[in-house]
């Protein structure tokens, strides 16, 4: 079975983004857990988690279903030590707060090595990051995002995820989440179905379909190889349609959330009714 929905508001209080999720005919949904662009929250309040606990038993998304995203401004293998406490203590408390909720995964985006460090050493400070998490939050499974590759930022290549992987101890709370729209600008071709078979050939390889915990679903305005990440409207941008008749029959993509990230919400109803006509 397939798990499709999109990253819906939490604007209001978290128990709103089950209500939102619904509304638009999702199974499942991303939210943010907290202001994305702001270090610091006020915690979750016991009378928001039992709502969103309550919401999401009555809608039936099991934990599985949905994926929290991380705050834009952790950066986990931040060079300068005290960029790197100051987000691994972000990184912790959004742990904590899925786990409050009874959520088991925790999506983010790698880091950035803003040319003060190789890359190796960034991958590095990002699977200590993730170990230093795990030792302080129990359940909650940390899952890097593939990234476009943009600016500074490391995660573009799946040889990246896998060296982060390789350095995390406990293989059981790690996984990965691919983009369609990052893996199309980094240079992992889905325009064609043989496209589609190669590019995912090689996740299993390098990465290992075990990992995969989520999907983001989205076109991308940006050029192949470009590293700019871009996102559109499924069928609008230069990604196409393809890759998604690829994934919705595919049963290496059943019970994970797949998640539109496309940039007009007025069509995530449509777009998550297309996606279901092409599961069988
Ligand atoms: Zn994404
Ligand atoms: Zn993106």
């Amino acid at each position: 079975m397939k798990y499709i929905g999109a990253h819906v508001s939490a604007s209001g209080g978290v128990e709103n983004a089950p209500l939102n999720a619904a509304a638009i005919g999702a199974n499942a949904f991303a939210l943010f857990t907290k202001n994305q662009q702001r270090w610091q929250a006020a915690p979750l309040s016991q009378k928001s988690i039992d709502a969103f606990k309550k919401n999401c038993a009555e809608l039936n998304f099991p934990p599985q279903s949905i994926l929290p995203h991380n705050s834009y401004l952790t950066n986990l293998g931040q060079p300068t030590a005290e960029g790197l406490e100051k987000s691994r203590r972000a990184f912790v408390d959004e742990m904590h707060r899925c786990n409050q909720l009874g959520l088991i995964y925790l999506n983010f985006h790698p880091g950035s090595h803003l040319k003060q460090i190789t890359e190796d050493e960034c991958l590095t400070l990002i699977s200590e990051s993730i170990n230093i998490a795990h030792a302080e939050v129990p359940n909650v499974i940390a899952v890097i995002e593939n990234t476009a590759g943009q600016g500074t930022n490391v995660g573009f290549k799946f040889e990246h995820l896998a060296q982060i992987i390789e350095n995390v101890t406990d293989k059981g709370r790690i996984g990965v989440c691919l983009d369609t729209c990052h893996s199309f600008a980094a240079g992992y071709d889905l325009r064609t179905l043989e496209d589609c078979e190669r590019t995912f050939a090689e996740f299993e390889r390098i990465v290992g379909f075990k990992y995969l915990k989520g999907m983001h679903l989205n076109d991308s305005k940006s050029a192949f190889e470009s590293r700019v990440d871009r996102h559109h409207s499924l069928g609008q941008g230069l990604l196409g349609k393809e890759v998604f008749k690829y994934i919705m029959p595919d049963p290496r993509f059943d019970g994970i959330p797949l998640v539109l990230e496309t940039i007009d919400p007025d069509l995530w109803k449509q777009e998550i009714e297309w996606l279901r006509s092409l599961e069988k």
